[in-house]
């Protein structure tokens, strides 16, 4: 009924990252079971939502949101990272710069969202053949920013609904 889903307990999660990772994929391959190649985002910001059921607590509702080729912080950004209870911080596997841009995009998400939940996604693992940073790279910047890595591939639909569910758990833990 109505009254029900009115009644589910909400998660905001954020995926960010630099352009291109993969960031509106992974909310359209977790939210809808998608993926295009040639897919083009609209200008702005993407929001999905999706429920799921949590061993322990039941359905809740995880809405997604993305930053849609808005990777500055500019003020309407700062205005819809205000509520925030996790974030997905992403890079690709075979893009350096969007791995050497993590530590940046950590500090600053953490200026804005004190307190939230945070996992580093190493995006694209299907493309080990062109691959721009080692695992063990991946690992110790993770171990650095005591985050949690998860190895994703949302072309190959892999461990892309662990990550979510993960950090739901994470919040429903908090509360
Ligand atoms: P965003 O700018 O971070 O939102 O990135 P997009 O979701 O628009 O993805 C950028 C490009 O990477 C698109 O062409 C996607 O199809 C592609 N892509 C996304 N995830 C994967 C993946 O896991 N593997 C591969 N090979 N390509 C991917």
């Amino acid at each position: 009924t109505i009254m029900a889903e009115d009644v589910l307990p909400c998660v905001k999660i954020l995926v960010i990252g630099n352009g291109s990772v993969g960031k509106s994929s992974m909310i359209r391959r977790f939210c809808k079971g998608a993926y295009n190649e040639n897919y083009k985002k609209t200008i702005g910001v993407e929001y999905l939502e999706k429920e799921v059921e949590i061993d322990g607590y039941g359905d809740v509702r995880l809405m997604l949101w993305d930053t849609a080729g808005q990777e500055e912080f500019d003020e309407i950004t700062r205005e819809y990272y205000k509520d925030t209870d996790a974030v997905v911080l992403a890079f690709s596997t075979d893009d350096r710069p969007s791995f050497e841009t993590v530590k940046s995009w950590c500090s600053k998400i953490k200026t804005i969202c004190a307190d939230v939940s945070m996992v580093l996604v190493q995006n694209k693992i299907d493309l080990i053949q062109q691959a721009a940073v080692s695992s063990q790279e991946a690992e110790a910047l993770a171990r650095d920013l005591r985050m949690r890595l998860f190895r994703v591939s949302v072309k190959e639909s892999l461990n892309v609904e662990e990550v979510f569910t993960y950090l739901a758990q994470k919040q429903l833990e908090k509360e």
